[in-house]
């Protein structure tokens, strides 16, 4: 592992230094005033429809980020304007994970609050003659819309008067008109190459509750005709976004500039794909509506919840922010590169403890039965550094005795070549105790062996032999006296395939789901000192992997997740990239 560098921006893909033009984009805009004396004012503005993911994380990450390095604001913006799939859930769990990440707004604002101006503004542009009814069906409207190749055609109501339109837009407000009936567009340019520009629709009818208006609208504004307004009048200066909406830029220029408002500036960056990671809020949903995934915060959902329930921190996930950087072109980033940046955040703070998830009986024969053999279970205590990576965690005591556990896979009968840790005859180390030897096997009637024996060397405590012997091998253990008990949740990969929208005609993302994803392991045995563990705290089970505690864990029944397994591909990768 390479672990000297937590949080550094220099480990990237290929790169040496993440591409920052957003960043100079606004100095540049500084520098010429482009916005007066205005400062630097962002906004976040996540649909309500879903739990935020690690995309949004890179979002929130540019929004705030930037606007803080500049001496900015951001707002906090729900862009509700879809009455349809939006829920108060979700607007609680979004402000719950932008605290999370580390991040505050200034404003807490919703696109409903401006439902009234953006009505105004829509009878504006029907007054200079920019806006129409049309009363074509959806159906029509995208018949008529053309295609990449050839022009659109005019609506046979693009040439109704003004006053019809006034009259007919009032009407659709007051509820006279069912869904579906009329649209409000704009009247732009049913030629233009960009589609977007072949009058847009900017309302429909919709006789739907809102979380947040109730039944006081029965028409709501399209996205296009929402957003940019949205930004002007919080004055936001830099209006970022994902590529995708690049295409929409000149509609959402044109709006501005036909209402003469404040012209908030839109720029483009590259969404993040992760390998074997799907960041389609849509199909987030489907997971956890068909529960093929315990919710929303199930860990190994790509969810900002998932990931904090998984054990990840939010260090962590600003550190990779930071690495990644944005683009103008959208590209695909290793998932194990944001492991990496996981794994250097809880290599310097995670406490280390020892924790044997599938038990074998280690008995050391010759191992003191206590005071005269009267007490079996009988032990010393062992002083163990809580992290080599940071002396100032201390050390603790762990109980070691005569009969211990440890992990099946650390001893063989029949040791393979290269084989060094346990089997009959081999001396190996207890980490932070002795050295033993194993003598014998007891077995099962299957054949399988249920407890090893062994005898260990007393002046070997601590892990070293005063006569400078050298072991091979060190392994961990727990006292079996003292052990406690958990439930472990392993985690995998939640797809298959390193893009699991990879999937033949006919098929679906979720074909791709790893069938794998989670095993549960129910006989671990704990040194007792994870008894105390609290939900905030992160482990090192030492040669095992990072856990946390999941919320699960109730009174004498605990529960730890796997946050990620002790070995780092990224750093694998990396270095063979770099040669
Ligand atoms: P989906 O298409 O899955 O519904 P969305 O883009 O519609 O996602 P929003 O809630 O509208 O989700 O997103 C809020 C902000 O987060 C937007 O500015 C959007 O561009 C950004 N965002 C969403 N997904 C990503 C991503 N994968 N990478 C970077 N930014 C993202
Ligand atoms: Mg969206």
């Amino acid at each position: 592992m390479t672990n000297s560098n937590p949080g550094s921006a220099e480990v990237t893909s290929g790169e040496s230094r993440p591409s920052n033009f957003l960043h100079d984009i606004i100095a540049e805009d500084l520098r010429t005033k482009k916005f007066g004396d205005a400062i630097v004012q962002t906004r976040f503005p996540p649909e309500p429809n879903g739990y935020l993911h690690i995309g949004h994380a890179k979002a929130i990450f540019l929004d705030f980020g930037l606007a803080a390095e500049f001496g900015g604001k951001t707002n906090l913006r729900f862009d509700d304007t879809n009455p349809q799939k939006e829920e108060t859930e979700y607007v609680e769990s979004i402000q719950t994970d932008v605290r999370w990440l580390g991040f505050d707004w200034d404003r807490l604002c919703y696109a409903s609050d401006y439902f009234g101006q953006l009505y105004e503004w829509a009878l504006q542009l029907i007054k200079n003659g920019k806006a129409y009814v049309d009363d074509l069906s959806a159906d029509e409207i995208r018949k008529h819309r053309g295609t990449l190749t050839e022009p659109g055609t005019n609506s046979p109501y693009r040439d109704r008067t003004i006053e019809e339109n006034l009259d007919l837009f009032t009407r659709m407000k007051t509820g006279e008109f069912p869904d579906g009936s009329r649209v409000l567009r704009a009247k732009i340019d049913m030629a233009s190459p960009n589609l977007n520009m072949r009058d847009p629709v900017m309302y429909r009818i919709l006789h739907a509750t809102h979380h947040r208006t109730g039944n006081e609208w029965c028409i709501y504004p399209m996205y296009d005709f929402a957003h940019g307004q949205s930004d002007s009048i919080e004055r936001v200066t830099h209006s970022m976004c994902t590529l995708e909406f690049a295409d929409h830029q000149p509609l959402y220029r044109w709006f501005i500039e036909q209402l003469g408002i404040f012209p908030s500036q839109q720029i483009e960056f590259d969404r993040l794909n992760l390998t074997y990671t799907m960041l389609s809020k849509r199909k987030l949903l489907q997971l956890v509506q068909e529960n093929r995934v315990n919710g929303w915060d199930d860990p190994r959902m790509p969810t900002l919840s998932g990931l904090r329930r998984r054990g990840f921190t939010p260090e962590a996930i600003r550190a990779f922010c930071g690495a990644i950087g944005a683009s103008r072109t959208n590209g695909t980033t290793d998932v194990e590169m944001l492991e990496h940046f996981q794994r250097d955040d809880l290599n310097h703070r995670a406490r280390r403890a020892m924790a044997v998830l599938h038990p074998l009986k280690l008995v050391i024969d010759n191992y003191p039965e206590g005071p005269e053999g009267q007490n079996k279970d009988f032990a010393e205590f062992v002083e163990v550094q809580n992290n080599p990576e940071d002396p100032s965690a201390g050390t603790r005591q762990v109980p070691f005795s005569r009969e211990l556990y440890i992990e099946h896979d650390d001893f063989r009968e029949v040791p393979p070549p290269k084989y060094y840790r346990l089997s009959p005859g081999k001396e190996v180390r207890l980490r932070n105790a002795y050295f033993v030897t194993a003598n014998s096997v007891v077995k099962d009637a299957q054949g399988n062996v249920t407890e090893v024996h062994c005898t260990y060397d007393p002046a070997s405590r601590g892990g070293n032999s005063p006569d400078g012997r050298k072991v091979k091998s060190t392994m961990h253990w727990v006292s079996a006296a003292h052990a406690i008990s958990a439930e472990i949740r392993l985690y995998d990969k939640l797809f298959s395939k390193p893009d699991p929208y990879d999937f033949p005609e006919g098929g679906d993302v979720l074909d791709n789901l790893n069938s794998n994803s989670l095993e549960i392991l129910t006989s671990a045995k704990l040194e007792p000192s994870l008894a105390n563990a609290k939900l905030s705290d992160r482990f090192q089970f030492e040669r095992v992997g990072y856990f946390c505690l999941d919320p699960d864990s109730a009174e004498g029944k605990l529960v730890f997740n796997r946050t990620l397994a002790l070995k780092d591909s990224w750093a694998k990768i990396e270095k063979k990239a770099g040669g």
